[in-house]
């Protein structure tokens, strides 16, 4: 068997292992392989191997490979998106795990409008509060989603967060739980354009965490395709 095959099914076989911890069905979980570190080969790849769903974080990457492959999968933009690239991402990629300004909302809105195009968001959440990361604070996400209402072109489908880079695993579930109860909270409200379904939360090091406290999407890189 395959490398990237075998990494595959591992890979399955921790998601049910995890799940079987907490009770949780397997098929809930969906897995984002993210092929921001390899090249268009690798990427081809990685979708033979049965991997339909793929991220990309770097637009200038991402749009050659998504020319050449879009027909096979589903496209997840996962990182940081500046406003002035949303032109390249609407229209092309089915998500985007990294909502987090009511200016880059409304430029999606622009962009998608014109060709009927729908775009499908994670609102990124910071909720460790790190200056470093991007993402809106749990204080303010309520406000946020309310806003939501104004764009019919994006439809919030949860929240997103990336765990702070810590060796205590306590501290990892904590902020993943945090997520947890925003996309319960936001979920009851049911705000316009705002069905908060899903949680988009854990990467290779911390994703059966993820899974335990409720995640329906992993984005999972170096686990699958690294080193
Ligand atoms: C790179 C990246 C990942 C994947 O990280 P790994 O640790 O390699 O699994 C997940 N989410 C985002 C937002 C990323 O930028």
């Amino acid at each position: 068997m395959q490398e990237l095959e075998k990494r595959w099914n591992q890979i399955q076989q921790r998601i049910q292992h995890a799940c079987h911890r907490v009770g949780r069905n397997p098929a809930e979980v969906n897995v984002v392989a993210v092929t921001k570190y390899v090249d268009l080969h690798k990427t081809r790849q990685v979708l033979d191997a049965g991997c339909l769903h793929i991220g990309e974080s770097r637009v200038q990457n991402a749009v050659p490979k998504w020319q050449e492959l879009h027909d096979r999968g589903t496209w997840h933009m996962i990182g940081h998106l500046q406003r002035n690239k949303a032109k390249e991402v609407v229209g092309r990629f089915s998500y985007l795990h990294s909502l987090e300004s009511i200016e880059l909302a409304k430029e999606i809105e622009k962009r998608a409008k014109p060709i009927s195009a729908k775009m499908k968001c994670f609102i990124q959440v910071n909720v460790s509060g790190e200056e470093t990361k991007f993402g809106i604070s749990p204080e303010e996400l309520e406000d946020f989603a309310i806003e939501m209402a104004n764009f019919s072109s994006i439809e919030v489908v949860g929240l997103m967060t990336m765990a702070p880079n810590v060796e205590n695993r306590d501290e990892i579930r904590s902020v993943f739980r945090s997520l947890k109860e925003y996309q319960h909270r936001l979920q009851m409200k049911q705000f316009p354009h705002v069905p908060m379904t899903e949680l988009s939360m854990g990467m290779s090091q911390d994703f059966e965490i993820a899974i335990e406290e409720g995640a329906t999407w992993v984005r999972l890189g170096s686990i699958l395709v690294g080193e």
